[in-house]
């Protein structure tokens, strides 16, 4: 009896001491972060110089795998001397970078001298083999697109791999034979945990095999993901969701997860008025050192799986913005709506009017009450000849949300307004039309909605959102 109690309480102080770990984390995370990312976006050559530093220090082993279409090296780091074989990889969709910065966040966090995590590392790294391939689609990652050069999307090319990535990613796993795999991706921002108001900022899941009856790496893949999804609720409570888990057969989570790789399957969503996902990729950090110590520590085991089932769903209830209660007018009629946009995920794409009518069982991220607002469509103007920033924002006091450039004129793509390159020909659609808006009350222009910003022209303030 004695020594139950001894085992209970023994097992308790572990607990308490692998969440204080993560709790430290939490507010230690800015001396690890790497501060060489600025932009939302990463790319090859921002990682290169990275990971040629990790030549000089003897807890990593590298090895260049293999270059891509393009020409650009994909790496592969070892750490760690233990049997349990863990394998992370980012960033096969070249535009879900969030991941790729976190895994350089841990890379630091194993690098850093700090006295306080010592004896934390020393176990993770005695227990664990840690393989890790940061942006394994890198040519596209150049260029902000999901794709590879071939236009091939990776994570459909895993039944029989015929991308160079893909074949990296098949290899590495059939040489590593993890007993954990972390498939890490970022989703739309404005997905909701089930139908809550709660944005789902990471979701995770235990990709299916395709049987009837769980496999036992799919198992432990739940066990673990309740382990981690508590631990993270403590952070963000009632922002975590679970993944659709249809089967995909050519996708390479659930073949791996056939193969016994225990996947797990982490997708950075969103967060209030965090555009550069700052604050997502603090929680891919703070989850994957929670997995490690985890597995580390074996934790995970006691996990029921009851819980995993309790884990709501992503849905798509959310809209980046929705303006409540404004009025829209058409052959002299008014009536009132709510307008839901959606940001783009890519520089490419401007803001959409993703619906418009009675929204009230959606939530948006930002939301504004506009009851006694008018809301039209954003006016456009020839510029023939070159102007100022100054009178760039003139122009869009007096709502004009985008120009088009006649006679050779140039311009910077920095300019408050769109670029088009004809006339718009209706001045009254809405629905699925790039969200360029003009919200007044009288006569007098109050807001102007352009590029994922509100400009509340009298107080000549800019926001975000
Ligand atoms: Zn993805």
């Amino acid at each position: 009896m004695k020594i139950f109690f001894i085992l209970i309480s023994l097992c308790v102080q572990l607990t308490f001491a692998q969440s204080d770990v993560i709790n430290n984390l939490y507010h230690d995370y800015q001396k690890f972060r790497e501060k060489s990312f600025t932009n939302k976006e990463v790319k090859h050559d921002e990682i290169t110089p990275l990971i040629e530093s990790l030549k000089d220090n003897d807890i990593f082993e590298l090895q260049c795998v293999r270059t891509s279409l393009l020409n650009r090296e994909i790496y592969r780091i070892k750490l760690g001397k233990g049997e349990k074989k863990i394998f992370l990889w980012s960033q096969m969709h070249g535009d879900e970078h969030t991941a790729t910065k976190a895994i350089f966040d841990i890379l630091n966090f194993f690098k850093s001298s700090d006295e306080n995590y010592k004896s934390f590392k020393e176990e993770l790294l005695n227990q664990l083999s840690i393989y890790i391939i940061p942006m394994i689609n890198p040519d596209g990652a150049a260029i902000n697109n999901r794709r590879n050069l071939f236009e091939i999307d990776l994570n459909r090319d895993a039944l029989n791999p015929q991308s160079p990535e893909s074949k990296i990613l098949m290899s590495s796993f059939q040489e590593i034979e993890p007993l954990f795999s972390f498939n890490l991706h970022d989703q739309y921002s404005n997905y909701s945990v089930g139908k809550t108001n709660k944005t789902a900022a990471i979701s995770f899941l235990a990709p299916s095999t395709g049987e009837k009856t769980e496999n036992p790496s799919q198992i432990r893949s739940k066990q673990l993901i309740v382990n981690l999804a508590k631990s993270l609720n403590r952070f963000i409570p009632g922002h975590i969701a679970k993944y659709s888990d249809e089967y995909e057969p050519r996708a390479f989570g659930d073949n791996f997860q056939k193969l016994g790789g225990g996947v797990i399957l982490i997708e950075s969503g969103g967060w209030k008025a965090d555009d550069k996902k700052n604050f997502i990729r603090k929680l891919n950090f703070l989850t994957l050192i929670d997995a490690m110590s985890s597995i580390a520590k074996n934790t995970y085991t006691d996990a029921q799986l009851e819980e995993y089932n309790q884990i709501p769903f992503n849905q798509r209830r959310h809209f980046d913005l929705i303006l409540r209660n404004v009025k829209i007018e058409k052959n002299g009629n008014t009536i009132m709506v709510d307008i839901g946009i959606n940001k783009s995920e890519s520089r490419q794409q401007s803001t959409i009017i993703e619906d418009i009518g009675d929204l009230s069982n959606y939530f948006g991220v930002t939301e504004f009450d506009f009851s006694g607002y008018m809301v039209e469509r954003g006016k456009s103007k020839e510029l023939t000849k070159e102007m100022g920033q100054v009178e760039l924002f003139d122009l869009l006091k007096n709502g004009y949300t985008s120009v088009i450039l006649k006679n050779d004129v140039k311009l910077r793509n920095n300019l408050p307004q769109n670029i088009i390159t004809r006339q718009p020909t209706s001045n009254f659609e809405y629905y699925k039309k790039s969200a360029e808006l003009i919200i007044r009350k009288a006569y007098s222009i109050e807001y102007i909605i352009v590029k994922n910003k509100i400009y509340n022209v009298r107080k000549n303030l800019v926001m975000d959102f």
